[in-house]
């Protein structure tokens, strides 16, 4: 394997935008492994309380189990403490061993890039993807962007993907409401979360 693509996020839960922006993402660019990186805490969601990594990993773990080009990755939640993209990226060329990876966002996310650690290090060493994300504007990206080095600007790659409104905050709102989730999800990650109740305290 000479290519691999990363997808990380809190998973809190993983929904259908995840994994449509996952699979259109595989197949544009033809790569044979999208790796799913649940983040043990994200360094900007310290304020916010986040389910147990266990079942994030768990929720992951079914709901690309359907897909044989789909993995999990466990190499942040169990390295503990923040989790630095810097850190995986290097983590996995050395696992993995191979020579490109590129790492998935959503339009959202991508707009915070600079903001991360070492991120012009980060951005020499690893293609990003951007993926359009309802309510996030990608002429907004490209204003942020043009004040990147044109280096570092030729690793960022817009996407366009089917738009999908979800978000994990909405599903956790509307399983606290006792309103339906169904649809947004696949139907074993719905049924994990009625089992385990962990949205509904
Ligand atoms: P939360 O509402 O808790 O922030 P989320 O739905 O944004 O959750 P994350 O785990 O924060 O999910 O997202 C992981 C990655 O997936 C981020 O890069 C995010 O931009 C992207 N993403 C999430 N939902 C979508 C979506 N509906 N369409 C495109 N990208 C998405
Ligand atoms: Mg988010």
């Amino acid at each position: 394997m000479r290519e691999i693509c990363l997808m990380g996020g809190t998973f809190d839960p993983i929904h259908y935008g995840h994994l449509v922006v996952a699979e259109e993402v595989r197949q544009q660019f033809s790569l044979s492994k999208v790796l799913f990186i649940p983040a043990a805490r994200p360094p900007h969601k310290t304020d916010k309380i986040i389910s147990d990594p266990i079942h994030r990993v768990n929720m992951t773990r079914l709901a690309i189990a359907s897909n044989p080009y789909f993995d999990v990755s466990t190499l942040e939640v169990e390295r503990q403490g923040l989790s630095y993209t810097i850190d995986t990226v290097k983590e996995i060329k050395k696992i993995y061993g191979v020579e490109k990876v590129y790492f998935i966002t959503g339009a959202d996310a991508v707009l915070e890039i600079l903001s991360w650690k070492n991120a012009e290090e980060l951005l020499s060493i690893c293609t990003f993807i951007a993926a359009t994300r309802p309510g996030y504007d990608l002429h907004q990206l490209a204003d942020t962007l043009k004040l990147l080095p044109k280096e570092v600007l030729k690793n960022i790659l817009p996407l366009e993907v089917p738009a999908l409104s979800i978000s994990s905050s909405d599903i956790r709102r509307r399983v606290k409401e006792g309103k339906s989730i169904k649809y947004l999800l696949p139907e074993a990650v719905e049924q994990y979360i009625f089992n385990t109740k962990i949205y509904q305290s």
